[in-house]
């Protein structure tokens, strides 16, 4: 009889889905921080990204976690509630990485190696409101498909599962992202280089940068010039400052920086802006034609994101009309709870 390590042990291609991750995972233009998630099939095994973990780590520490693929695909057909609890599902391995909480959208493809990334391509497409017209006019030569906005879990896998014919490999996900999918790991990876070239905008960067104007509006010590410059691409003209002021486009910016970005009226000072400290600071101040400045103590994780807005914002063409997520949506990714929510609404 097989012992039970043998029956759990990965397929013989986990080497290279590590290799796979690590690739993408440390390519921002494809993935940022912790976002995104890879998986592998074996029967009725899946390895799956763990909760919190870098792709961009796989080579180097453990990343996956084994979650028994035939219950969480029943949990979600049938609507049980335990299809949004993935470490429900987790075939114990002695650690204590929990599944990632994207596993039931792995779980819905029939294809063995499944890719989800936060393409910044894919996403300056994603927040448009006329991107259904775009894709079609950009993927002419694959088998994809659009799913609009929900919030990461059990109801996303299920829509996705809707739109999936056994030919669909590419998915766009609405303000959120891509998932390719194939059976190997060359596949995935050529499909997912694909997408990204079909989808690539140019990058436009604006002159304007002026740190003596930051700096001029900087009297609480807590705000600074942020390390990468091209953060403050994001405020460089009224139409950016307006895009990213009106609203969230995807998930992970509302994890890590908040609802949308805040910028200053003329003359106003970080203090002004922030007032007393009933409130969390924002982890960045746009000031328009100016730049942008950040908070002393905002995480790795923030500033990861504050790049990839900067790498949306300056891909989308000027004419753009974009879809943010509603004021329900962003609440719902902040888990807040509904006597919060009800508070919120009622101070709006
Ligand atoms: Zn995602």
């Amino acid at each position: 009889m097989a012992s039970h390590k043998q029956l759990n042990s990965p397929p013989q291609d986990f080497e290279d889905l590590k290799a796979l991750s690590a690739e993408f995972g440390n390519k921002p233009l494809h993935i940022q921080g912790a976002g995104g998630n890879a998986s592998i099939k074996q029967g009725d095994i899946m390895w799956i990204k763990a909760s919190g973990t870098l792709l961009a780590e796989a080579m180097t520490r453990d990343v996956f976690v084994p979650v028994d693929l035939a219950r969480i695909k029943a949990s979600i057909a049938s609507h049980l509630p335990d299809a949004d609890t993935p470490a429900a599902f987790l075939i114990s391995g002695g650690s204590d990485l929990r599944p990632s909480i994207e596993t039931s959208l792995h779980a819905v493809f029939a294809q063995r190696i499944v890719l989800h990334t936060h393409c910044i391509h894919t996403i300056a497409h994603a927040v448009q409101t006329n991107v259904g017209d775009l894709l079609a006019t950009r993927l002419g030569n694959f088998n994809w498909a659009f799913v609009p906005y929900t919030k990461p879990g059990a109801n996303l896998a299920r829509s996705v599962m809707e739109v999936l014919k056994p030919d669909i490999n590419v998915i766009v996900l609405g303000n959120h992202g891509l998932i390719v999918a194939g059976d190997s790991i060359d596949e995935v990876r050529d499909l997912q280089n694909a997408v990204h070239k079909a989808l690539a905008l140019p990058a436009t960067k604006l002159d304007g940068e002026d740190h003596a104007a930051l700096l001029a509006r900087v009297d609480d010590r807590a705000y600074g010039l942020p390390d990468d410059p091209l953060l403050h691409q994001i405020a460089l003209s009224d139409q950016r400052v307006a895009q990213v002021v009106a609203g969230s486009l995807y998930p992970d910016h509302v994890i890590f920086c908040g609802i949308a970005a805040t910028a200053l009226t003329p003359n106003q000072t970080t203090q002004d802006a922030t007032g007393d400290d009933s409130r969390p600071h924002p982890v960045c101040l746009l000031v328009p034609g100016a730049g942008l400045l950040v908070h002393k103590d905002a995480s790795i994780g923030a500033k990861t994101m504050l790049r990839c807005l900067a790498d949306v914002i300056t891909r989308l063409p000027g004419t753009a009309e974009l879809t943010y997520l509603t004021q329900e949506q962003n609440y719902e990714l902040l888990d807040w709870d509904a006597e919060k929510y009800r508070q919120a609404l009622n101070a709006e």
